[in-house]
């Protein structure tokens, strides 16, 4: 069940709210709508509406309090308005009861601004009335094109403004005055549609019997229920059935719930700081502020590079191109990267180094060659929130080879993929382990010459274009700063 309208962020609740929250739950209560009175109350409805997950609440300002409604009040309510689990405008209206509190011509002025800024919020109404049943009516008739939802709270009036009310489309909620034994309200209560009102304590006024008389609090919602049930002659889970159902549906608490979970998604794919798994760094502290690195980070690498040449010979086209491979030549080089510019891509400027002393087995007296390669890659990270982070990479490479002692040097082509491993180390920064694969094309032939026949030595003229393939392992420090 759902208590829809409950004061409990007033004073009366303030040292045992903690408990009254527990009695609820405990009777079935599955909700509690908070509407609000005044703007000094709403920091402090807020707090609550944070901190219980049950409650949800209504922004606006009393008829008791019209008084304080200003401009700046409007920007507040319309700003509280925004809240997730705002479901409601409200509580407003007239009471011409106590209209020493605000003028009824002031009354009117504000209850109309509120219905307007509903209007334009698509919100509902919750409607507070006291001897103010013509002005009442016709205020809400006016705004009533067919988008407006009302419910008045406390339904104690007559039948005639019942009819009034239900023709406009609207709800009524009953509470605890339906108890007392001068109750005069069976006539309203039978009359009611079963799809036309809801339950409610107005807590901690109007305390229904057993407790008339007491503070009123949530718990006690069923007692409203019951007396219901007694009058339509239905059963009491029937009425609780019906008042909740009409309640979700006016206060339309799917679509909050939804977007609540929304919101809450939303905040967290904003939040960088934190692995997607929702675990932190044992220490606890530095991956709330980086799940994987957004700033300079150093490392070196080890790995093995595969040379391929590609020879084709340009003078003697008898002979075939060939490739000639030399396997397991170590490369070590150094990274800094970048991580700043997005969250799924890091920006890495290599340098590897290359010494092939294979060439001299095959050719005695030959001097190494050496290759170095300065790649500018881009790592593509489809998983930035994880620990482990997939990469893909693509950029230009700039190949400074020397073959034999003749210096060429080649544009080329850097392409990889691999894993990172982020390891944060409190105080000090991030650590990245990287186990990839990365290859370099020279996107371009050079010209070179080579012996085709050692003995007697013949040489021919051929283009030369070498691959490299490199599994290797990074280590990339990203510092703290
Ligand atoms: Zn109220």
């Amino acid at each position: 069940m759902i208590d829809t309208h409950a004061h409990i962020d007033t004073e009366a609740f303030a040292e045992d709210i903690e408990e009254v929250i527990e009695r609820a739950k405990a009777a079935g209560v599955e909700h509690i709508i908070i509407p609000a009175i005044e703007p000094n109350g709403y920091d402090n409805l807020i707090g609550l509406v944070e901190k219980y997950e049950m409650i949800y609440f209504g922004i606006g300002v009393h008829p008791h309090s019209a008084d304080k409604f200003d401009d700046e009040v409007e920007q507040r309510i319309r700003e509280i308005a925004k809240h997730p689990k705002c479901v409601a405008i409200g509580e407003i209206g007239l009471d011409y009861y106590y209209n020493e509190l605000s003028a009824p011509d002031v009354q009117k002025r504000v209850f109309r601004r509120q219905i307007e800024i509903a209007k334009e919020l698509e919100l509902p109404i919750i409607v507070h009335n006291r001897d103010s049943d013509d002005d009442l009516i016709a205020v809400l008739g006016e705004y009533q094109d067919g988008n407006l939802r009302a419910v008045l709270h406390c339904f104690s009036d007559s039948t005639e403004l019942l009819k009034k009310a239900l023709d406009l489309g609207f709800n009524v909620s009953f509470t605890g005055n339906i108890t007392f034994k001068k109750s005069e309200h069976s006539e309203v209560i039978e009359l009611v549609p079963l799809d036309r009102f809801m339950i409610e304590t107005d807590s901690p006024y109007m305390a229904p019997v057993p407790n008339r008389g007491k503070r009123n609090e949530p718990s006690y919602v069923k007692e409203i229920a019951k007396k219901i049930s007694e009058v339509k002659n239905m059963s009491y889970d029937k009425i609780i059935e019906q008042s909740t159902k009409n309640a979700k549906n006016f206060f339309k608490l799917l679509m909050v719930l939804m977007s609540i979970a929304l919101v809450t998604q939303s905040a967290y794919a904003q939040d960088d700081y934190r692995y997607k798994d929702g675990s932190i760094d044992e220490e606890g502290e530095y991956l709330e502020k980086a799940p994987y690195p957004k700033f300079i980070g150093i490392g070196g690498f080890v790995g093995t590079n595969t040379i391929v040449e590609g020879q084709t010979f340009i003078e003697d086209s008898n002979i075939p191109e060939k490739n000639i491979s030399y396997e397991g030549i170590t490369s070590f080089g150094g990274t800094v990267t970048y991580g700043g510019l997005a969250d799924y891509l890091i920006i890495q400027l290599g340098y590897a180094y290359s010494k092939n002393t294979k060439v001299q087995e095959e050719s005695p007296g030959a001097l190494p060659n050496i290759h170095q390669l300065i790649e500018l890659s881009s790592l593509w990270i489809p998983n930035p929130h994880n620990k482990i982070n997939v990469f893909g990479a693509i950029g230009p490479s700039f190949i400074m080879n020397s073959i034999n002692g003749v210096d060429n040097s080649q544009i080329g082509l850097n392409t990889g993929v691999g894993f990172i491993f982020n390891i944060p180390i409190k105080g000090a920064g991030l650590l990245n382990l990287a186990a990839e694969w990365r290859l370099n094309f020279e996107l371009k032939a050079n010209e070179r010459e080579v012996e085709v026949q050692p003995n007697p030595v013949v040489t021919t003229k051929i283009d030369s274009k070498n691959f490299y393939s490199i599994p290797r392992l990074n280590i990339i420090f990203y510092p703290d700063f």
